[in-house]
């Protein structure tokens, strides 16, 4: 009898002695006069981080999404244009505000938005481009720039995969009108469940600060008095200890991230045709999530590969489903790479602490199953 592999999770955080050190020092302390001096010290290191002049924390990337597009008026019968293969947080902030998602293909190679797809995909009802750099690969920053620029629509960026990755020495997230992250368990920087919503914009961030604050205007001296219907979204000085940490730490979490990557790439450049994250020139990838795609031959062989994982103990992941294949959206398969691509591909685990050993075993099945062609 063999006994079974232990169990290789896709994602972890890394929690060291300092989070436990900052998590319990605002469960002692932070209350009364202190009750928001984490928060603030989060969103100072955050904005610093990223390079914008504002960052407001939220309880999830989703509502910063959610907000941030609310400040922009975003409403019903407006589009926005986003990638069909993407999480649903993206699309469901749309769908909250009555707007509808438009779901456009992606490029083989970078799996982001295709420009060219967006140019043909807006109409006068068009608001926004929502680009979402998936897996830590950045959308082409420069195109979106130019078509948002030439058709008046606002460039909304969700970096929450891409924590670290730079366009042309910009962070994402920096480059848009704003910029939405997410902390989230399985993300590089972890708070439990949170976001940040950051930009360089002084009357958006004021509008977004007055909307997150239940619509009460920042300096408004009159207790409880709102002048909007606004939003509570905020993140708690708790969780908040946790991202200073994480803050203090990010250098060292994203280049683990790099590394890691690194590692795979290693284990299976001798794969002809097996494509995984990119780092065009110009670029720096985060790589939040470290993803395969074999061959365009090899088929449909999702269940079989998902089936292998599971036996090693190991847990692989799907490629995101296209959003437009959902029951709750119109199907679009004439975006062909988001159909497509899921079928023969898989994220890869990746946490801070996987081992060599651990990303042997990773690598082993993605070589049987390479090798099962
Ligand atoms: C994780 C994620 C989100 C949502 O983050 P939450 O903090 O869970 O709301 C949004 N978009 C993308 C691309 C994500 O990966």
């Amino acid at each position: 009898m063999v006994a079974s592999p232990t169990r290789i999770p896709c994602a972890k955080p890394s929690i060291t002695e300092l989070e436990v050190r900052y998590a319990a020092n605002a469960a002692a302390e932070g209350w009364g006069e202190q009750c928001y001096a984490c928060i603030e010290r989060f969103e100072d290191l955050f904005r610093a981080f990223v390079g914008t002049t504002g960052a407001v924390a939220t309880s999830s990337a989703t509502g910063a999404l959610h907000m941030g597009m609310a400040a922009l008026g975003i409403g019903a019968g407006d589009e926005v244009i986003l990638a069909d293969s993407n999480w649903i947080a993206s699309a469901a902030a749309i769908v909250h505000l009555g707007a509808k998602p438009v779901f456009v293909d992606i490029r083989p190679d970078s799996w982001c938005l295709d420009p060219q797809a967006v140019e043909a995909a807006v109409t006068p009802r068009t608001k926004a481009i929502l680009a979402v750099h998936l897996y830590g690969n950045l959308c082409d920053m420069d195109r979106l720039g130019e078509i948002a620029t030439r058709h008046g629509l606002a460039l909304i960026e969700d970096a929450a995969e891409a924590l670290g990755s730079r366009w042309q020495g910009r962070h994402a997230g920096s480059m848009g009108l704003f910029g939405a992250f997410s902390f989230h368990g399985s993300k590089t920087v972890c708070t439990g469940e949170g976001g940040m919503l950051v930009s360089s914009d002084p009357a958006f961030l004021e509008r977004v600060r007055t909307l997150a604050n239940h619509g009460r205007k920042p300096g408004e001296t009159r207790q409880y008095w709102a002048s909007v219907v606004g939003f509570k979204y905020k993140m708690s000085n708790l969780q908040a200890a946790l991202g200073c940490a994480q803050m203090e730490r990010v250098a060292e979490l994203v280049a683990r991230r790099r590394a890691i990557f690194e590692g795979y790439r290693k284990r299976l450049e001798d794969l002809p045709g097996l494509a995984v994250n990119i780092e065009p020139p110009g670029t720096v990838n985060g790589y939040w999530m470290p993803t395969v795609v074999f061959p365009e031959d090899a088929g449909d062989i999702q269940d079989e590969l998902m089936a292998r994982f599971r036996r090693d103990n190991i847990d692989g992941r799907v490629f995101f489903h296209p959003l437009s294949g959902l029951p709750m959206f119109e199907s679009r398969p004439e975006n062909r790479n988001s159909y497509d691509i899921p079928k023969r591909s898989a994220n890869l685990p990746s946490f801070h602490d996987i081992t060599d050993s651990e990303q042997d075993r990773v690598a082993a099945v993605v070589r049987e199953q390479y090798h099962s062609l």
